[in-house]
């Protein structure tokens, strides 16, 4: 779902010309958790304006040269960076530390599953015996789950049913 709220974002920003971008600077404004980032595209730069006519060098983004005083000309067409259409695009801002790692969901077992496990577990006496692991594979495979699932219901219930 952010995936699809950033490509929205992208896609809106994409869509903002230069003209309507500060036409309507406020309305624009970079969402919270989004940071607002200039980048120039195609070079708009008319070679031929004194004939009176429209040519472009078909530079399509402007390139930043490592250099840093010619730093503003373009790398690719050797224009200003102000020749190039600017575009207001929006990154989103994601801290690493408030990535947080998704908590393992909990099984959940039906009752006619519960049952048939508290049988069986009954008849391991709630342990996980050595010599019964091929008793306990069979079961695990019967019941479709894993032997670890098992193992961890379990566990987590012995407690329960030492308390009977
Ligand atoms: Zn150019």
């Amino acid at each position: 779902m952010i995936a699809f709220h950033v490509a929205l974002y992208l896609f809106k920003s994409l869509t903002i010309t230069n003209a309507e971008y500060t036409a309507s600077t406020s309305a624009y404004m970079a969402p919270t958790g989004f940071e607002e980032v200039a980048v120039y595209k195609e070079c708009r730069h008319n070679h031929v304006a004194s004939l009176n006519r429209v040519s472009y060098d078909g530079c399509h983004e402007f390139i930043e040269r490592n250099n840093g005083e010619e730093a503003l000309l373009c790398d690719a067409c050797g224009c200003h960076r102000n020749f190039h259409r600017k575009q207001t695009i929006y990154i989103p801002i994601m801290p690493l530390n408030t990535v947080k790692p998704k908590r393992k969901k909990r099984t959940v077992f039906t009752a006619e599953q519960r049952d048939r496990m508290t049988r069986f577990a009954e008849t391991l006496g709630w342990r996980v015996q050595k010599g019964k692991s091929d008793e306990i594979e069979r079961f695990c495979m019967e019941m479709g789950m894993s032997r670890r699932m098992f193992i961890v219901w379990l566990n987590n219930n012995r407690r329960r049913s030492n308390d009977h």
